[in-house]
């Protein structure tokens, strides 16, 4: 297949649903990781398409609602220092930290900027020389190239007023971190198709031998995310947990090599904070000391009082895959991506605004 309406088609959807239907014998439960995946499995009804042997589950693949509220409190006191303008791709502004927002900031009179490109954040400190220009860095190792490509041009161009709070993060230590947790029992789990494009396919490779989970990397339409589970059913029919690739035409085994490369002139790896699931070590990047002049936590004397969480948000339990948005009594009463309680609501691949946009289709 080579257009993404093949991926789309209905006909082919029908058939991969059914043969997954006559070949799942077993109690299969999945998690799908990433964000992206969760949206497109709700958006499209794919749980619909499955037998009542597959449970699917949502796991924590969104930068956005990973990020600790202490980490988000960083970034808006970060726009509180005087000359400092703050950019910010859009998920971030509306999310909730312990006590606002940078929506909250701006409004307040913060100089906070959206922005679709790393390019757009250096040109805004092109044009401002008198100011400086932060960058905030959220995000997994889809995002770590275009960070560190951001920094290695500022090096180039001698952009003094550059900078970027890193709160980057790497999936497969939270995946593993899950499942050294014990609270939830997988048969395998949908690779996030993105990020492996970037790492490639050996840091899952533990998972199906010490843990005995299936893995299949998925692609984000339909077809490629049935296949994948058909893929994982077979493989744990056959009792044969492995690592195989569903997404061919976007992920090769080794990975991206110049962006592994990239990340890793820039970057070292760093324990990283995780809603739900606490600190985790090595599971996140930070700038190396030769990039130190454009590290905003060594730029900047950032400081934020002690962090709190919203009462009654279950934002962590849901990245967990502990339990489902519904079980959360503010889901749609109190929590709304209008007013949201907590990131999970806020970010286009939380798990609470996807079931908030297609829960009554999928329920
Ligand atoms: Fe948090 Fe809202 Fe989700 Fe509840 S519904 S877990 S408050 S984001």
């Amino acid at each position: 297949m080579r257009f993404i309406d093949e991926f789309r088609d209905a006909g082919l959807t029908q058939k991969l649903s059914k043969r997954i239907a006559r070949i799942s014998i077993k109690p299969a439960r999945l998690m799908e990781f990433c964000g992206g995946h969760t949206v497109a499995i709700m958006r499209n009804g794919i749980r619909q398409l499955l037998p009542p042997s597959i449970e699917m589950l949502s796991g924590p693949g969104c930068p956005v609602c990973v990020t600790a509220n202490h980490d988000i409190d960083r970034a808006i006191a970060l726009a509180g220092i005087p000359n400092v303008t703050v950019t910010t791709f859009g998920d971030m502004l509306k999310v909730p930290g312990s006590y606002s927002s940078l929506q909250k900031a701006r409004a307040e009179g913060g100089d906070i900027r959206v922005v679709y490109s790393t390019q757009d954040a250096l040109q805004i400190a092109r044009d401002n020389p008198t100011r400086s220009i932060a960058f905030i860095g959220i995000g997994f190792e889809t995002t770590a190239p275009t960070i560190a490509a951001s920094i290695v041009q500022a090096q180039k161009e001698k952009l003094a007023n550059f900078s970027v709070l890193c709160h980057l993060k790497m999936t497969p230590p939270a995946m593993k971190a899950l499942l050294d947790l014990g609270e939830i029992k997988l048969n395998g789990i949908i690779c996030p198709g993105h990020v492996t494009a970037i790492i490639g396919t050996l840091p899952y490779e533990s998972y199906a031998r010490d843990y005995g989970i299936a893995c299949v990397v998925a692609g984000f339409e339909p077809v490629d995310i049935l296949q994948a589970v058909e893929m994982l059913v077979e493989q744990i029919e056959k009792g044969d947990p492995r690592v195989e690739i569903a997404y061919t035409r976007g992920v090769k085994p080794e990975g991206n090599i110049r962006a592994l490369e990239l990340m890793s002139d820039v970057f070292d790896v760093t324990s990283a904070a995780w809603r739900g699931i606490g600190t985790i070590p090595a599971s996140g990047y930070k700038l190396k000391d030769k990039y130190a002049r454009f590290d905003a936590e060594k730029v900047f004397k950032i400081e934020t009082p002690p962090a709190k969480e919203a009462a009654g948000c279950r934002c962590g339990e849901v990245l967990r895959g502990v339990v489902k948005p519904p079980e959360c009594k503010l889901f749609k009463i109190m929590c709304t991506p209008e007013n949201p309680i907590g990131p999970c609501m806020v970010s286009s691949e939380g798990t609470c605004s996807a079931y908030y946009q297609y829960g009554d289709f999928n329920e």
